[in-house]
């Protein structure tokens, strides 16, 4: 246990995966900054951490804003302290095969995953290289390796790991890790809307994602958050640049 809390900065923690890191964050003794597109989406989260006799702070903020990510910083560094942990999990999807992809689909999902997590590294970066100290967890996915109808997202999720392995070599000497945890199919909203998308009965889709998983389930958001705990952890010093698969079975 740390003397004093460290600060923990969890994008896109309304809800899902991030929501979930966001909660362990707090159990394990980390402040936490609880950032979404919506301050006030953000209001369950912070609840749910408060009742369980933690701390966090709701903070709006686009990501893919530049602006909007160094007044949020800003503020949670003025109102928690520095952050020296950040976990960049905001994510959107447009799915679309390659000849309906618009260029708007493209550049929103580059624009949330990669822009976004470049903008928010970089204005956290320096709370942590002043603190000697960092812990960076960056979302990617086992779209990464390719998959039908996500040309864009596959794109961004394959560009998170270049992402990562670059912070690990150059904050490595900062004492500042970067690792890219990779879900498979977890079950929340994201994949809730997939399902809708393909006109498939979300049930149903979990049950065929689970059929063609070794360990013979779906992922849930407390599976990767328990990864992402132990990759934010201080005995984790040595861990850094690489990609961790979440996804119940291996990925080349
Ligand atoms: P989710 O339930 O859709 O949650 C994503 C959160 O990110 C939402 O609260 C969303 O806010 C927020 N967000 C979107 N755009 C944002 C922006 N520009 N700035 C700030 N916040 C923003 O998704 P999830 O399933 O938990 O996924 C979390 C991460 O894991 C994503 O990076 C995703 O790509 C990755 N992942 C998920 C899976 C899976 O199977 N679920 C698998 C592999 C990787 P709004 O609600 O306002 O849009």
């Amino acid at each position: 246990m740390f003397e004093e809390s460290r600060v923990a900065l969890v994008t896109g923690a309304a809800r899902g995966i991030g929501a979930a890191t966001a909660r362990r964050l707090a159990v394990d003794g980390f402040t936490v900054a609880v950032l979404d597109l919506d301050e006030a989406a953000c209001a369950d989260t912070v609840a749910q951490i408060t009742r369980d006799g933690g701390r966090a702070l709701a903070v709006g903020a686009d990501v893919a804003d530049e602006t909007q990510v160094g007044a949020a910083v800003d503020r949670v560094a003025a109102e928690l302290g520095p952050p020296t942990v950040l976990v960049n999990n905001a994510g959107v999807l447009r799915d679309n095969l390659l000849f309906k992809m618009t260029g708007a689909d493209w550049d929103t999902v580059l624009g949330v995953h990669l822009k976004g997590a470049f903008l928010v590294t970089r204005a956290v970066q320096k709370h942590m290289v002043d603190q000697r100290y960092g812990r960076i967890v960056n979302l990617s996915s086992t779209s990464a390796l390719g998959n039908r109808g996500q040309a864009n997202y596959a794109a961004a999720k394959a560009g998170m790991q270049g992402f990562t392995k670059t912070l690990a070599i150059e904050l490595g000497p900062f004492g500042i890790t970067a690792n890219a945890v990779a879900p498979g199919f977890i079950a929340t909203d994201m994949t809730a809307a997939t399902a809708a998308r393909l006109g498939v009965d979300f049930e149903q889709l979990q049950k065929q994602a689970a059929a063609e998983t070794p360990v013979r389930r779906v992922g849930r958001p407390e599976d990767v958050a328990h990864t992402i705990a132990f990759l934010v952890s201080e005995g984790a010093s040595f861990v850094s640049g690489q990609v961790i698969y979440v996804a119940g079975g291996p990925r080349d």
